[in-house]
């Protein structure tokens, strides 16, 4: 799966991080000293444009716990289940079968989104906030997808 990184994958994939304080979605792990361990890692491949910058398609894994995932979709879905509900992981799939061609706007709006998105969690940070934070996307990518824990 050799797809290009683009900005929108590394400022993305830095918001995926920073909205778990750098621990491993999967082991639990702190990655804050380590940063190129954690990895952003995709339920649905990033092949697919309607999900790739998704919050509910992302997790922070470190590079041991990507590769079994990667390797056992089975636990890979029942990972994704627990961590953001059924629900929407069932959203999110059917989501990421639709064909998105991303216009210029919608890339500016994307990233510009993206970026503050960054800035806030950051903020949020030092701060001294911890645990998780969640961060959204426009709402025309979103799709009103949301978090729905304890539903199935
Ligand atoms: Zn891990």
């Amino acid at each position: 799966m050799a797809l290009k990184r683009d900005k929108f994958d590394d400022i993305f994939s830095k918001l995926v991080r920073e909205r778990v304080g750098w621990d491993c979605d999967y082991c639990g792990r702190n990655f804050q000293h380590e940063p190129a361990k954690l990895h952003c890692s995709h339920f649905k491949s990033r092949r697919h444009k309607s999900t790739r910058y998704h919050p509910y398609n992302a997790f922070a894994h470190c590079v041991g716990c990507h590769r079994k995932l990667e390797e056992d979709p089975y636990e890979f879905t029942t990972h994704a289940e627990i961590v953001y509900g059924e629900m929407t992981i069932e959203r999110v799939a059917r989501l990421a079968s639709s064909v998105l061609r991303l216009k210029k706007w919608q890339k500016d709006e994307l990233y510009k989104h993206l970026k503050s998105e960054h800035k806030r969690l950051q903020e949020l940070r030092s701060d001294g906030v911890t645990g998780r934070i969640e961060f959204t996307t426009p709402d025309w990518y979103q799709e009103g997808i949301t978090m729905r824990m304890g539903e199935s």
